[in-house]
């Protein structure tokens, strides 16, 4: 028997004589890295994502390594068939995972790229059990929810500490305590909690504070019963995070406090917030960076002055939050027009330039399937810049290359993003090429002039669902172009792609001679990936998705092109910088 009288026994352990089963990965060290499980009571949608994001973000600050990791409860292997409407933006990572909104809020709040062990779904552990299963790995014992679930996200939680070297993981469990799907992770933590030793975890629950309007006044009892649930299972919260509109009053506070055994100043206050940015500083008003801190026992690895330089840096960043001097308002096309989460990275990606240019960037959400030539004018009339973003299929398609050929011919900026370079090429084509039949084969597979095609990449593997080409990728930029002075004069940058179609390579030439530019390209492929107008004052596409990389101190120059642009569309008589200038700047 090993030291922890088998408790933790290896992978490869089979033996029938221990009911202990927890797999390790090699060279697992315990108490190395501590954990913060945080999980939502009561309902979802209540920011678990924002509050563990913000949480870690000031550990971060204080010298710490962080490593966030989210647990969905779902059986997709991945988000990249989820609909956007229903579920929120998929987000992209570099390595070409698809995985929740989430991943993309850890990733702006914590400036650090994440990959495939961040994230993961009940279908990526129960095909994993399953292979395991069929591979022999479990000969002569029947393969149980506890412990060999349990202990295949125990593994996943492990190894991630263990490769990222974390000070702390911090855990964020999809869904809502006492959905059937989820409380096979709940348990999980739970014996993690057990096998790694007191101060190694700490149970973060969010609640949601009820204040019916008839009433006038807060009430407690859903979030009492909410934490009971998480407590029959055998956790006991550390933290209750309170979040309602309003301030949680402490009367409310107190009866949580009563209930769940957590301490008064653990049970905090959380109301809403108009910026996700001001919630670090919420946090560390009422302490919860030193309440974590002591919960974990982790005091002697933070770095002070580290933290007082980090704390500064942000606070300029976020100060500047609603002191802008000018407003502008930027058109986005789009399907989805009812979901604001679908368009998660490209609403931030604007706030993030919109602070650094010290803008008020407003958003109007155009539904194209009713924007006609006749009445794009009307339509836009009130925008100083367009957006036409990533979509899929033919719905709203004629209307978003009305609106890019307005665009282009009464000089508003433009910003096409992935579909929206797509239909960039379409209008193009069709409107100074004189190809009056280009489209794109997604949208008219029998076209005559298929100007954006299928990859013959993605011919291959078609039919096979989920394919698609993913990630992060190098991109080619052409000397002395708009692209080019964005982006710092470098000759190449990285940017994160999802998508299926691109420019056919036989139009390339007949674009380009009729004045369109391609300042972005594949090494070693004829894959166009940025395109501009130098006759526009501002007019660019990419095939990627820029707004997945823009960061809250460090804004994608696309769209801070975009809206320097539209600021000087917007106040003519004014001498604003113009775009190149204004990215420099930032
Ligand atoms: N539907 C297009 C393609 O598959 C664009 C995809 C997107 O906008 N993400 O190429």
């Amino acid at each position: 028997m090993s030291k922890d009288n088998g408790l933790l026994a290896s992978v490869s352990d089979t033996s029938t004589e221990s009911e202990f089963f927890s797999p390790m990965p090699e060279g697992y060290k315990k108490g190395k890295t501590r954990y913060c499980f945080v999980m939502g009571t009561v309902m979802s949608g209540l920011g678990k994502g924002i509050f563990s994001s913000c949480l870690a973000k000031l550990m971060q600050d204080k010298g710490l390594k962080v490593a966030p990791i989210k647990l969905e409860g779902y059986l997709n292997i991945d988000s990249g068939t989820l609909n956007p409407f229903r579920h929120g933006e998929v987000f992209v990572l570099d390595d070409g995972m698809e995985c929740d909104m989430d991943l993309g809020t850890y990733e702006r709040m914590l400036n650090q790229n994440l990959s495939k062990a961040n994230f993961t779904t009940s279908g990526q552990i129960f095909s994993s059990i399953l292979n395991k299963e069929r591979h022999g790995d479990y000969l002569g014992r029947d393969v149980q929810m506890i412990p060999h679930v349990t202990g295949e996200v125990k593994m996943k939680l492990r190894r991630l500490a263990m490769e990222s070297d974390a000070d702390i993981v911090f855990v964020e469990i999809g869904g809502t305590v006492g959905d059937l799907e989820n409380a096979y992770y709940i348990e999980a933590m739970r014996e993690l909690a057990y096998e790694e030793g007191p101060n190694s975890c700490c149970f973060v629950a969010l609640t949601y504070i009820l204040e019916p309007k008839i009433l006038g006044e807060q009430k407690s009892k859903a979030a009492q019963l909410g934490i009971k649930q998480l407590m029959q299972l055998g956790v006991q919260p550390d933290i209750v995070a309170c979040r309602a509109s309003n301030p949680t009053t402490d009367k409310v506070r107190q009866k949580i406090s009563i209930y769940s055994n957590v301490p008064f100043e653990r049970v905090i206050s959380l109301p809403d917030s108009a910026s996700i940015y001001m919630i670090p500083a919420m946090l560390r008003e009422v302490g919860m960076d030193f309440e974590v801190a002591r919960l974990l026992k982790i005091d002697d690895r933070i770095k002070l002055r580290q933290e007082r330089k980090a704390w500064a840096k942000w606070c300029d960043f976020t100060d500047r939050i609603g002191s802008a001097k000018r407003k502008i308002t930027i058109g986005i096309t789009g399907k989805y027009t009812s979901v604001r989460d679908s368009y998660a990275s490209i609403i931030n990606a604007l706030e993030h330039a919109g602070i650094a240019l010290a803008a008020d960037v407003k958003i109007k959400w155009i539904e194209t399937t009713s924007i006609t030539g006749e009445n794009a004018a009307e339509n836009l009339a009130d925008v100083d810049g367009i957006i036409v973003p990533g979509g899929f299929g033919t719905r709203g398609a004629e209307g978003k290359i009305t609106c890019i050929k307005y665009a282009r011919e009464n000089n508003l900026p433009y910003l096409g993003l992935c579909f929206g370079f797509q239909m960039a090429v379409i209008e193009f084509a069709r409107n100074v090429c004189g190809l009056t039949q280009a489209n794109s084969t997604e949208i008219e597979p029998d076209c005559s002039e298929p100007v954006i095609d299928i990859l013959p990449e993605q011919k291959k593997i078609e039919g096979l669902g989920g394919n698609m080409r993913l990630g992060g990728r190098d991109i080619e930029i052409k000397p002395q172009t708009l692209a080019w002075e964005l982006f710092g004069k470098a000759n190449s940058v990285r940017m994160r792609f999802r998508h299926r179609y691109e420019v056919d390579p036989r139009y390339i030439q007949q674009l380009e001679e009729a004045g369109l530019v391609f300042s972005g390209k594949a090494p070693n492929h004829p894959i166009m990936q940025i395109l501009e107008l130098p006759s526009h004052p501002y007019f660019m596409g990419t095939q990627a998705h820029p707004c997945l990389t823009s960061r809250p101190l460090k804004p994608q120059p696309m769209f801070v092109g975009l809206v320097a642009a539209s600021m000087q569309k917007h106040y003519p008589d004014e001498k604003l910088p113009d775009c190149i200038r204004a990215v420099q700047k930032v």
